[in-house]
């Protein structure tokens, strides 16, 4: 019963009910206290939209065989390597599951930053210059598969159960829509823990000195931990990526956010050919696609 809710909340959220509150909430104070000024209906908004749909797709399709390829490797006798739910009691285990979820969403954000091959496809979430509480949908599905992957081994080699993986996924999930908004929210003292609006919109901002800071998904402490936190907290800046290239949304007529939302998906492909026709020699091509480098 728990896993059906659970797998039930790990749907897309427009096929739930709690969204479109959760919606009016968030559209209401983003009236009360906007981040930057920005139409209510943004070009970026409808652009958002699309993910949206595109999300909602994906889910429909993809969700239920991603989880029946998590419950198999964990019921895999010999692939998790260490079986903590025998050693740990059960809120321990789940304390620390989500200390590491936290962790490795953190550390695989990272990765899809500074290694090229990946850092194409999260740069399509990192377009938005309109940040909204949609912009938490426009993820390349190709980078969510390398987040949920550098996420879910790991923790299946530790023993976490599938379950407990899920429930951490479904919490990252709800929580990104909050701090996506345009809001002028920093939270307090809370800042010091959680991820705030404000605190994403320094991870999303053009400017060069907040580049890579910031990337935490729900806990501060790591970004702390490792000093990629920018210690400034009433600073909202414009966001985008600084890649003349990148087919950014410029109309909301529904023709032509049909076909942006195409090139968008298109886009890292167009990028990465660049590097097979640049780099003929293969361990050269390999290197730079997949050497860690700054982002650029
Ligand atoms: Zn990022
Ligand atoms: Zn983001």
């Amino acid at each position: 019963m728990a896993e059906e809710i659970l797998i039930t909340l790990s749907h897309d959220i427009s096929l739930n009910p709690w969204f479109y509150g959760i919606v009016s909430m968030i559209l209401l104070i983003e009236i009360w206290l906007p981040a930057r000024q920005q139409a209510r209906l943004s070009v970026g908004f409808c652009q958002d939209s699309l993910w949206l749909l595109g999300d909602l797709v994906e889910t429909i399709l993809f969700l239920k065989p991603c989880i029946s390829v998590l419950y198999a490797l964990s019921n895999r006798v010999g692939f998790p390597i260490f079986d903590s739910a025998t050693i740990l009691p059960p809120p321990i285990m789940l304390v620390l599951g989500f200390l590491l979820s936290d962790f490795l969403i953190w550390f695989g954000h990272i990765l899809r930053h500074h290694i090229p091959a990946f850092w194409y496809f999260h740069a399509v979430h990192h377009s938005q210059t309109e940040l909204n509480l949609l912009s938490g949908l426009r993820f390349h599905i190709v980078d969510k598969a390398i987040a949920y992957i550098i996420v879910a081994l790991p923790m299946i080699a530790l023993g976490i159960s599938a379950p407990s993986i899920i429930l951490f996924k479904v919490l990252q999930k709800w929580y990104l829509r909050i701090y996506h908004a345009n809001l002028k929210l920093n939270y307090g003292w809370l800042k010091h823990i959680m991820i705030t609006p404000q605190s994403h919109r320094i991870h999303h901002s053009i400017e060069p000195q907040h580049r890579d800071r910031n990337f935490g998904s729900i806990l501060i402490i790591w970004d702390y931990l490792f000093g990629t936190q920018y210690c400034q907290y009433d600073e909202y800046p414009a966001t985008g990526i600084d890649d003349p290239n990148f087919p950014l949304e410029s109309s909301r007529q529904p023709h032509d956010l049909l076909i942006n939302f195409i090139h968008q998906n298109l886009y890292p492909f167009q990028q990465l050919s660049k590097f097979s026709i640049n780099h003929d020699r293969f361990t050269g091509w390999f290197k730079n696609l997949f050497v860690i480098q700054p982002q650029k």
